[in-house]
């Protein structure tokens, strides 16, 4: 198999490194030379340029920061539409807006250019092992082209509807996990306060009915170690609940609790910067009770 990828970043670096551990012949852009040197090092092909990338790849991946910076990768001259054909397959892997993926999807099949969305969950740490979710929005025969590549990233890999419903998913995914890491921080820190340890509450809740992955994994491996070093910062974290939140907008329903968590990651975001780790968000809740939610 053969497939590009532009955007060599935290999650899309990990996936070059996977493909080309499982043999597949792997091309490369990002507009960040050094990462471009890093993977051409262990094997990867640098392309000159989006079109060149397409002319070249069946497969072409996108893992960039927006859909607005896909957008311009798609239609920029030496833009990806530039280079690709009937045969390619554009597998759109950003955490992005539904509608606008379902307003490029249209306009590539106005030019008979097929896309689909495969935003994934999981993380660097399942992006290296290769265990990745992935949620595909698209056609089923797009789906089921992409599937053998697509398992070699992900051991859980799901097609859920038309254009733009994967990535529809994901940003709901995302506001679950940050509403839950919030939550989880407010009560570790309200633990703390009370005069708990917070390895032994961590131990309860591990147990217990308030368990979530970022009690089982962020709070002991990031929180309590002080390292804050997922490898997802704060800029995406609050990008993904803005769009989640313009999705309840459009459809004009209420998100009580989602908001509520929507204005404490607004307020770390403002405070501290959007490049810092989002697991920091627990580091604004803590400054709010006066404790530190430490390891021994
Ligand atoms: P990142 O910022 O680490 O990487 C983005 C990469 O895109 C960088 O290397 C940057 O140089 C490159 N880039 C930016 N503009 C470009 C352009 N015009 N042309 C070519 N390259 C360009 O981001 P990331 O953490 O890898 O996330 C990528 C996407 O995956 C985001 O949409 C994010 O929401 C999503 N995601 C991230 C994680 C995670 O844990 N980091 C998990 C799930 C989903």
């Amino acid at each position: 198999m053969k497939a590009g990828i532009i955007g060599l970043g935290n999650m899309g670096g990990r996936m070059v490194k996977r493909l080309l551990e499982q043999g597949v012949e792997v091309g490369v852009f990002d507009l960040n030379k050094d990462f471009v040197r890093k993977f051409v090092e262990i094997g990867a092909k640098e392309a000159t340029s989006p079109a060149d990338l397409a002319r070249n790849y069946p497969y072409v991946l996108t893992v960039l920061p927006n859909v607005f910076i896909v957008k311009e990768t798609l239609t920029s001259p030496e833009g990806l539409m530039e280079g690709m054909n009937s045969d390619s397959l554009l597998i759109e892997m950003t955490t992005s807006i539904p509608s606008v993926t379902k307003e490029l999807s249209a306009l590539l099949k106005e030019k008979g250019l097929k896309m689909i969305d495969a935003p994934v969950s999981g993380g660097v740490k399942k992006a290296e092992e290769g265990t990745l979710s992935i949620m595909v929005g698209g056609e089923e025969a797009d789906f089921e082209r992409a599937k053998p590549l697509l398992e070699c990233l992900g051991s859980n890999i799901f097609h859920v509807g038309e254009a733009g419903a994967g990535h529809t998913i994901k940003a709901l995914n995302n506001m679950i996990s940050a509403t839950t890491l919030a939550a989880t921080g407010e009560a570790m820190a309200l633990g703390v306060k009370l005069g708990l340890d917070p390895e032994k509450m961590l131990n309860v809740i591990n147990a217990s009915t308030g368990r979530s992955f970022s009690s089982d994994f962020k709070f002991p491996n990031q929180v309590l170690t002080r390292k804050f070093e997922v490898g997802f910062t704060l800029d995406l974290m609050v990008k993904d609940l803005k769009i989640a939140m313009a999705m309840a907008e459009e459809e004009k329903v209420p998100m009580f609790i989602s908001s509520a968590s929507f204005q404490l990651w607004k307020h770390a975001w403002s405070q501290g910067g959007g490049d810092q780790d989002h697991t920091a968000i627990v580091k604004y809740i803590e400054e709010m009770f006066s404790v530190e939610i430490k390891g021994s």
